[in-house]
């Protein structure tokens, strides 16, 4: 039995969860989800979401504060008056599981950020370390109690982990380009899923034929007439 399988899953609770443009261009068009029932944005003033790798985004109806495009969270019906991913489904607690037991509604599906929990790459991105976790991931609530014991290698994948992270890490280097760009003009809020899909329906483009001149353009170049517009 792996580690979070007898768990009520408090990191599902206790965290604002990153998310990049690539993870909601899937649930958009992959799980046929609306962008209101998923994503939603994070005020990180202090940069303690962000942690230097999420991007910060400016919107015209606040414009000095910085946010971060997270998962959703919603009422936990196992602990109320706390709140949850809206993703996690809840069983609720019995004598065996005094917390209940939590489950990612979207495992294959999931975020990069939680396929990569709790590991990131060293300076060399060769080597994933994992993260000294501490007992409850908020203000004391036994909701957002987390791991029951520090993790171990040999809790994770070593494979599935590294690629995990290398694409968590691409994903959020090219979601911070198109944060720059947006930013420059910030458009407002609920502009902001047509401005995303927009970007990420248009990252395959076909080589120009041999002998024509070339007239590549990249996705970041193709997003800048959107913004000015918006
Ligand atoms: S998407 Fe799944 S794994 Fe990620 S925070 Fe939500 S419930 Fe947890
Ligand atoms: S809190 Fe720790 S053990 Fe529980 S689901 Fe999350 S990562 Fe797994």
């Amino acid at each position: 039995m792996g580690i979070c399988d007898s768990c009520h899953s408090g990191c599902c609770r206790s965290f604002a969860v990153p998310i990049s443009g690539a993870d909601i261009h899937q649930f958009t068009h992959r799980q046929n989800l609306n962008f209101w029932d998923f994503a939603c944005r994070w005020e990180d003033a202090e940069g303690l979401i962000s942690r230097n790798l999420a991007p910060h985004f400016f919107f015209a109806d606040d414009p000095e504060t910085p946010f971060v495009i997270c998962l959703k969270h919603i009422p936990s019906a196992s602990f109320p008056g706390t709140t949850k991913c809206r993703f996690l489904m809840e069983c609720l607690p019995d004598e065996e599981y005094p917390k209940g037991l939590g489950r990612c509604g979207i495992y294959q599906e999931r975020p990069q950020t939680c396929r990569c929990f709790p590991a990131k790459l060293n300076d060399s991105n060769e080597l994933a370390i994992l993260y000294d976790i501490p007992s409850n991931g908020r203000d004391g609530e036994p909701a957002y109690d987390l791991c029951s014991r520090q993790w171990t290698a040999s809790d994770l994948n070593p494979n599935e982990t590294i690629q995990s992270l290398i694409i968590a890490r691409y994903e959020m280097t090219f979601f911070s380009k198109i944060a720059m760009i947006w930013n420059q003009t910030p458009g407002e809020w609920n502009h902001f899923p047509e401005f995303i899909d927009r970007i990420y329906s248009n990252r395959i483009i076909s080589e120009p034929r041999q002998n024509t001149p070339s007239q590549s353009t990249t996705v970041t170049e193709s997003a800048e007439p959107f913004n000015k517009a918006a």
